[in-house]
């Protein structure tokens, strides 16, 4: 059985209130944090080994300490609960019913930063949480943990909630940040990095929700104990959102030793594949990370199995390499279909590219418009050639990862599932002429 740090309490009724969480030890972490100096605090956080658990996996420890620092200039922590990543919905599961861990998080953290000013920026969506993240920030504050003088130590700290309006791109951390100031969300250029040059051109430290909740236990039990879960770089526990072809859809946390096979297939996890149909294939880390065929997906190249952390998910023996990523754990069984899959993410990203890079904007488009051809029985061999050309014109040549989350479930498709593109190709009469066109046109 995993151990758990973050879920740990969260079977406990009326957990989302401050009275209750505060005696399960809820704010010890801030009590003990504020004793200690804020670089001892980012040292924690490095020996640690947390990494960034919206997808990217930067180490958190690193990025802290690349915060500039300039004298008179404000600094700020903003949290990432854009969670927007299909598949993924591990962020509101935390804020739902543990908002104080994340807000006792923000509290340490921001504190290790040096600011002043943190906010949560949460997607458009998820329109019923602010209400519950407000109250918990009142009873903190209420209780002397957040406003002025934080526990008499001369601290002082506010958590402000920004709702977004429903933009996929606004989870980018620099368009975001452009949101956040009331623009457009646009990605801006990086670098510089907000850490340098961040929300208001202030040195800014991004971070994903179930990144900031991962340093209460880190202060609870400290650095060197949570880098003692899990295997080498992958430390710590991870929430993994599981959905699909499953049994047990849910919100799971793991700590990253157990294999792929174990999640999919035991009781403690997502119980099986619902009645007895075979695996087909997975996307392991939220629809931007490429899909992964069965065979590859239980075993590596060598045999062994397959682990479920952020080595051995990105093992070269994926021919595009997929990631842990956000945690979005999406199942197909044996009777889905890639082909119209990929359709559907591939509107997907049509819809949510921002249109600031050419190659993004008309590829997007055009893998939709070929892709649904191909749904439709009436592609050609070439189509799937010129749907390669297209993805890789993509890739590396656009501003945010926006334009790589585009092409990489394609080329993936295309690489491991030809067989099922040439199938809609030869069986044109199978097909329902207007799928896609008539779902999304
Ligand atoms: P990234 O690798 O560009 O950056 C990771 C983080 O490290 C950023 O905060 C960046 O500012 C920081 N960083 C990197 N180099 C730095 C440097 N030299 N100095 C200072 N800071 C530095 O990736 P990203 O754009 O943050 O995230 C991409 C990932 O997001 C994708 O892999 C995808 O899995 C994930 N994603 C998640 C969701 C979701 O809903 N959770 C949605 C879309 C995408
Ligand atoms: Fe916008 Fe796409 Fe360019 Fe990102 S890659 S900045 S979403 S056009």
């Amino acid at each position: 059985m995993s151990k758990k740090l973050l879920l740990k309490d969260a079977h406990i009724e009326g957990i989302r209130y401050f009275d209750v969480y505060r005696k399960q030890g809820g704010y010890d972490a801030v009590e003990k944090a504020l004793k200690m100096t804020p670089d001892a605090i980012t040292e924690e956080v490095k020996i640690s080994g947390l990494r960034g658990r919206g997808g990217a996996g930067f180490p958190t420890g690193m990025k802290w300490s690349f915060l500039a620092k300039p004298e008179g200039v404000a600094r700020y922590l903003v949290v990432n609960a854009d969670e927007s990543e299909p598949g993924t919905f591990k962020d509101r599961y935390l804020m739902e019913f543990l908002p104080h861990l994340l807000i006792e998080g923000m509290i340490i953290s921001s504190f290790a930063l040096g600011a002043n000013t943190a906010y949560i920026y949460i997607r458009g969506e998820y329109s019923w949480i602010p209400d519950i993240l407000e109250e918990a920030i009142e009873e903190a504050k209420k209780a002397g943990f957040l406003g002025k003088n934080i526990l008499g130590t001369g601290y002082d700290l506010e958590i402000y909630v920004q709702l977004g309006a429903g933009a996929y791109i606004c989870g980018e951390e620099t368009a975001l940040l452009e949101s956040l100031e009331g623009k457009r969300g646009n990605p801006r250029l990086k670098p510089p990095f907000p850490a340098v040059k961040g929300l208001w051109e202030c040195p800014t430290v991004v971070n994903n929700v179930e990144t900031i909740a991962a340093v209460v236990p880190i202060i609870n039990i400290s650095g060197a104990e949570y880098a003692k879960i899990g295997v080498g770089r992958s430390t710590g526990t991870k929430l993994i959102s599981a959905c699909g072809n499953i049994n047990k859809p849910g919100v799971y946390e793991i700590d990253m030793t157990i294999s792929v096979e174990e999640f999919i297939y035991s009781d403690e996890y997502c119980g099986g594949i619902p009645n007895g149909k075979k695996l087909k294939a997975c996307i392991p880390g939220g629809s931007s990370v490429p899909i992964v065929p069965a065979n590859l997906l239980l075993k590596t190249i060598n045999g062994e199995p397959r682990i479920m952390n952020y080595e051995s998910l990105a093992d070269g023996g994926f021919a595009t390499g997929t990631m842990m990523g956000s945690g979005g754990f999406i199942v197909l069984d044996e009777d889905q279909s890639v082909v119209k899959h990929t359709l559907t993410l591939s509107h997907f990203y049509m819809h949510e590219s921002c249109g600031q890079c050419t190659p993004c904007r008309e590829g997007t488009g055009w893998m939709w418009r070929i892709l649904t051809k191909i749904a439709n029985g009436t592609g050609t061999m070439a189509d799937i050639d010129l749907l390669w050309d297209v993805q890789r014109k993509i890739e590396g040549n656009t501003i945010c990862p926006l334009g790589d989350a585009a092409a990489w479930p394609v080329a993936a498709a295309i690489r491991h599932f030809r067989d099922e593109f040439e199938w809609y190709i030869d069986n044109p009469e199978s097909q329902t002429r207007n799928y896609g066109l008539a779902n999304y046109a």
